[in-house]
């Protein structure tokens, strides 16, 4: 175990993806770390059964110029893919009306080149910790294809793409042969697509069973994990954190330590509030459905993603990961059926032979999003308080180096990604 020369003492404010990873990065600069959740384990809230992609291909955000037309499109559609459900919150007005000025063609760029950054340094950076830890995490390297029904959209997409392959990434513009040779799974419903655009390099695999294991060996590291506890309130004085209200069986008690790590997710945004940081990170409610594949060489060899639905088909070892829809509508988490079955009729429709369809297993979870689906990342105004969150769509893409980076800020040492971290510090990272 490489662990540094820190003698501080940091509180990590929830165990998801984000405050796992940055707790295991922190303990390994020689950090005292402590991670406080209020479930009984490691990512069980969204970070527990996303779609599964490390995907640096998806790094285009949904506020896009095409993204207004689309939305009133959707409005009161229950299936439709992204559905705003207007609610008297001024919060969720604020976020739209800035989701609408991240729709111009100049932020929208801007956007996708930031995340795509940051995705791929992170992309990096879980393959270096799979190396170091041998995780298994039902984790495959075949890339990620996303398919097209239409030619207008197939034609856009591979416009768009050329952005990213500009910037350095690979996008293969396959015919639908071309698809189908790669991932022959897709041959129920060749005749349907236009095309597709392929990812070689993106990857797939189980966030929960792959941030589990690393919470553990964090734990053996030396980090400290209070299950089972409810952060409260943060508490301010002269500027700077003053403690965490805590609230586990045994009653309520204030914590301290020299810095604090927000990794609430969206649970982030009232909690900043508290102390007057502003944090403009609002829920996207999604959906996914977990299958047994009961025909094993019919299953997508890595990840597909379905343009016109918004879904994603991920194959996680024998179970297929069926995920996707984004609905605002606050911190609701029932489950809406026709929602849920509108991933699995999509399923059905590609892959009519692949799962025992009897045995699906419906989950909802709300990802932190930001109205440029930029995280948040860096050092508040309060000198002692650290941000990572609002990850939203790409929070298993981004997190590992989101993770990696933070523990840099923390260490007083810039990270090596260019990326537009909240109060950056200006040291460069020190030679390994
Ligand atoms: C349907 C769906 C599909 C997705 N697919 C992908 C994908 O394919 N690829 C990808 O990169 N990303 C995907 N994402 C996004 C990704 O899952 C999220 O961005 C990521 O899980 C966010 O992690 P987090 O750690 O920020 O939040 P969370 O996982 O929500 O962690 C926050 C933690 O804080 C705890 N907490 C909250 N409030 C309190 C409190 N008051 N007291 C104590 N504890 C508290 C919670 O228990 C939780 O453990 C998907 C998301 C969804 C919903």
């Amino acid at each position: 175990m490489n662990v540094g020369q820190y003698q501080m003492r940091v509180l990590v404010l929830g165990a998801g993806i984000l405050g796992v990873h940055t707790a295991y990065f922190l303990r390994q600069r020689g950090f005292d770390v402590t991670v406080v959740d209020r479930q009984p384990g490691p990512a069980l809230e969204t970070s527990f059964a996303n779609g599964s992609q490390i995907s640096v291909s998806q790094s285009d955000p949904w506020a896009s110029p095409a993204a207004p037309l689309k939305v009133l499109k959707w409005l009161g559609k229950e299936d439709a893919p992204l559905l705003f459900r207007l609610k008297m919150d001024p919060h969720q007005w604020r976020w739209g009306l800035r989701f609408l000025y991240e729709c111009l063609p100049s932020r929208t760029e801007h956007n996708t080149l930031q995340a795509m950054r940051l995705s791929e340094y992170s992309r990096r950076t879980l393959q270096a910790l799979r190396k170091e830890t041998k995780i298994a995490y039902d984790h495959a390297e075949a890339g990620i294809m996303m398919i097209h029904s239409t030619k207008a959209s197939f034609d856009a997409a591979a416009e768009g793409a050329q952005l990213l392959i500009r910037n350095g990434e690979r996008r293969d513009v396959l015919s639908v042969a071309e698809a189908v040779a790669i991932e022959p799974a897709l041959k129920h419903t060749a005749h349907t697509l236009a095309g597709a655009i392929y990812a070689p390099h993106d990857e797939s695999g189980d966030a929960f069973k792959f941030t589990a294991a690393l919470a553990e060996r964090a734990a053996k590291m030396g980090v400290e994990f209070r299950y089972g506890t409810t952060i409260e309130r943060v508490e301010k004085s002269g500027g700077k954190v003053s403690g965490v209200v805590l609230k586990n069986a045994k009653g309520s008690r204030t914590e301290t330590a020299d810095a604090y790590v927000m990794a609430l997710g969206s649970y982030s945004t009232a909690m900043l509030k508290h102390v007057g940081v502003d944090a403009l990170v609002y829920p996207a409610k999604g959906y996914s459905a977990t299958l047994p594949i009961v025909n094993m060489p019919g299953a997508p060899k890595g990840s597909i993603t379905d343009d016109e639905m918004k879904i994603v088909f991920t194959t996680i070892g024998d179970r297929l990961r069926i995920a996707g829809t984004a609905e605002l509508n606050g911190f609701d988490l029932s489950l809406n059926t026709v929602r849920c079955e509108a991933l699995t009729k999509r399923a059905k429709h590609h892959f009519p032979d692949l799962c025992d369809w009897d045995a699906v297993q419906y989950w909802t979870g709300l990802r932190p999003a930001t109205p440029s689906n930029l995280p948040i990342i860096g050092r508040s105004n309060l000198g002692n308080l650290y941000i990572n969150t609002g990850h939203g769509t790409l929070g298993w893409t981004e997190g590992p180096g989101s993770a990696k980076a933070l523990s840099d800020i923390i260490a007083g040492e810039m990270p090596e990604v260019d990326y537009a971290f909240l109060n950056p510090p200006s040291r460069k990272i020190s030679a390994p």
